[in-house]
């Protein structure tokens, strides 16, 4: 029988890694650039890098769409980085700061914030506005 892999897009370099599912708790790195692929923190991707990252990505992926100068996109900061750490292994936690990637927002037709969005291989399944406590969160992300 063989270990099953799963490919994970790296949120550094943009590379596709496949990981051995046993494997993706353990810590794995990106083979190109050697950034940790599911480090159990919030990425950071933007209008640049985000198709590649999350299309490429078999795991859940939950975006936060925020802005610095919305309060509760700050109060839920902490909640957010709470479940990426209860998820590590199980789903990728992305932030996109919907100021500065204007296209992104545009796209998923972000009016408030913050807005998570459940992404499985790039199609969005689901989506929730308004600040969430962590448990709320890790339901969300459905991993
Ligand atoms: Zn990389």
């Amino acid at each position: 029988m063989t270990n099953p892999t799963l490919h994970v897009g790296c949120a550094q370099c943009g590379t596709t890694n496949r990981v051995p599912a046993t494997r993706l708790a353990q810590d794995p790195v990106c083979g190109r650039c050697g950034q940790a692929l599911l480090a159990g923190k919030p990425v950071e991707l933007g209008d640049a890098n985000f198709e590649a990252v999350v299309a490429a990505t078999e795991l859940p992926v939950l975006v936060d769409f925020w802005a610095p100068w919305c309060g509760p996109c700050r109060m839920m900061a902490p909640a957010f980085e709470q479940a990426a750490a209860q998820l590590k292994g199980r789903a990728m936690l992305v932030k996109v700061n919907s100021d500065d990637n204007p296209l992104l927002a545009q796209r998923y037709g972000i009016r408030s914030i913050p807005t998570l969005v459940r992404l499985q291989r790039g199609r969005e399944v689901q989506r929730q506005a308004g600040a969430l406590p962590a448990s709320q969160i890790v339901a969300l992300a459905g991993a």
